[in-house]
């Protein structure tokens, strides 16, 4: 099992590599969004060289807000050529691993005809990324529309793509995220990690929310020894360095 940090997009990109690589963690998750992350922004060469410095691995995350779900066209086909310059991006990083999230058309549109929307998106980007030898993770969002069945569903339409389970939206609207784990384990290729109250996606540390821990970690060792993400949002990372403490203490012991 690997732990590793966000990169904040509203801040320089080698900076927070530096952070990260002096705390010790031990991958990058490297977020591509505005505003100091976008893919015009990057250059390949500076980021790799800082990973190196610190032996980091890296995995890549473009914005939550790109629409490869919408009911119009040229909206979604411009969601997939802004990603594709973020698969050529990873290659250029040899990061081979790059987050996609989840989105949904608004009311008029059902849950069917948007997973139809998603997967000609997820289609033709996955088809592009092969080529550069990346992987596309799709990871369910915040929405209650992001169920398990919708989840499933792009699944089987989309084999080409695996699963990022982000353990803090696995918690919103009544969902499990013990039982979505088990559900998906044979798609499952990374983990974000956070805590919040079932109700509001809060980004919080473990064990500050309702999360039932030591279940979850219980279930993930059971499946899965792969790259974790403590995506918290706490202006002071302290609490992210205490949460790595604990998730590393429970990792071993349970
Ligand atoms: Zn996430």
């Amino acid at each position: 099992m690997k732990i590793g940090f966000p990169t904040y997009p509203r801040n320089n990109i080698l900076d927070e590599i530096h952070w990260i690589g002096k705390n010790g963690f031990d991958f990058a998750d490297l977020f591509f969004e505005a505003d100091k992350a976008e893919s015009h922004q990057i250059d390949p060469a500076s980021v790799r060289n800082a990973l190196d410095e610190y032996g980091l691995d890296a995995v890549g995350h473009t914005a939550w807000y790109l629409p490869i779900g919408s009911p119009s066209k040229p909206l979604r086909e411009n969601a997939v050529e802004i990603l594709k310059r973020y698969v050529v991006l990873c290659s250029q990083i040899r990061c081979y691993k790059l987050t996609v999230h989840a989105h949904w058309a608004f009311g008029l549109f059902t849950d069917d005809e948007v997973i139809g929307y998603q997967t000609e998106s997820l289609h033709s980007l996955s088809e592009f990324a092969k080529d550069f030898g990346v992987k596309i993770i799709y990871e369910s969002t915040d929405s209650p529309r992001d169920n398990i069945r919708n989840i499933r569903k792009i699944l089987e339409l989309n084999p080409e793509v695996d699963f990022h389970a982000d353990i803090g939206h696995l918690n919103l609207h009544g969902k499990d995220p013990s039982a979505c784990i088990l559900e998906f384990k044979e798609r499952l290729s990374h983990v974000h990690l956070h805590d919040n109250n079932g109700h509001t996606d809060l980004h919080l540390p473990m064990g500050v929310g309702m999360i039932r821990w030591e279940h979850l970690i219980k279930t993930l060792k059971s499946c899965y020894d792969g790259t974790i993400t403590l995506e918290i949002f706490a202006p002071d990372r302290d609490y992210a360095l205490l949460a790595r403490k604990k998730l590393l203490e429970k990792w071993k012991t349970l």
